[in-house]
């Protein structure tokens, strides 16, 4: 354990799986308080016992599908939330949905709208909501996370692709309006290819062994929270190379 980010009050979206767990817990052990939310109690509960299990600062369980949540609930957790804590430092948007694949003229029009509103308007609800608690902090960091086909398109990624792309666009305007009126520093992350239950259902046939797990690169997602990447904000940041930086600063300082 460090205490990177000791005292900091971080939320987590889909924090009991995946990349979404593997931050829960990497910034539990860099000392902060960690908000998990996520669709599934148990899941969520399982990480609250592996953080208590290290003696980490307590978390909080917020269970909520993002499929379904209304209006109403997002900004009833940005009011809680205010009235509960002095402020919000981080915000790892990192729920998401990969829905079906397939091509445009067939793609089901229910999972489109699904998937858009999962990775897209929950992203634009939260932050929403909770921006009011982010400003009350001295330094927040907003991460929102994309995918290399948000970047670049790719056949048959359908609504995923598009929702990533404008997960990129909803961090560009917010980092252009947070420019110089705000300490809050807003990015977007790409994990690249990882060991997780989405990649597994996105290439049934690729050996989980060959791929990174969840836990290698949180080096990456920890520095991104912490106040040394201050200087960082509006970028579109591959993690992989992050962490070869952060990696790096490591073994020079040492
Ligand atoms: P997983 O599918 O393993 O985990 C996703 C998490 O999001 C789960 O905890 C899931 O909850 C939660 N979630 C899904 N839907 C909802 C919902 N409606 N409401 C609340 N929570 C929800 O995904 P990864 O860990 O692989 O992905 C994490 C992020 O990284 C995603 O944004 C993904 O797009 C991105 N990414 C991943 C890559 C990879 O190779 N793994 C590559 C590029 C980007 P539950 O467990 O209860 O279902």
């Amino acid at each position: 354990m460090t205490d990177t980010l000791k005292g900091k009050l971080i939320m987590v979206t889909g924090a009991g799986d995946g990349i979404g767990k593997a931050a829960a817990m990497a910034y539990a052990r860099a000392g902060a308080s960690v908000i998990l939310l996520g669709r599934t109690q148990e899941k969520l509960e399982s990480v609250y016992d592996a953080i208590m299990a290290e003696k980490l600062p307590e978390p909080i369980i917020h269970p909520m599908d993002l499929a379904t949540a209304d209006i109403a609930d997002y900004e009833e957790l940005g009011t809680s939330i205010q009235e509960q804590f002095p402020a919000l430092d981080g915000l790892l948007h990192n729920a998401s949905i990969l829905g079906s694949l397939g091509p445009i003229e067939y793609f089901p029009p229910e999972s489109w709208l699904k998937i858009m509103q999962v990775n897209v308007n929950a992203v634009f609800l939260l932050t929403r909501a909770l921006l009011p608690a982010l400003a009350q902090s001295a330094d927040a960091r907003i991460l929102m996370t994309s995918s290399s086909v948000g970047r670049q398109g790719r056949a048959y990624w359908g609504a995923y692709s598009v929702s990533k792309f404008a997960t990129e666009g909803l961090m560009q305007v917010l980092a252009d309006e947070l420019e110089n009126t705000s300490s809050i520093r807003v990015n977007s992350i790409n994990p690249g290819a990882t060991r997780t239950e989405m990649r597994r259902s996105a290439f049934p046939a690729e050996d989980p062994a060959t791929l990174p797990t969840a836990e290698s690169l949180m080096p990456a997602y920890v520095y991104l929270m912490s106040a040394q990447s201050q200087a960082i904000h509006g970028q579109a940041i591959d993690i992989r190379e992050m962490l070869a930086r952060v990696q790096n600063d490591h073994a020079s300082a040492n």
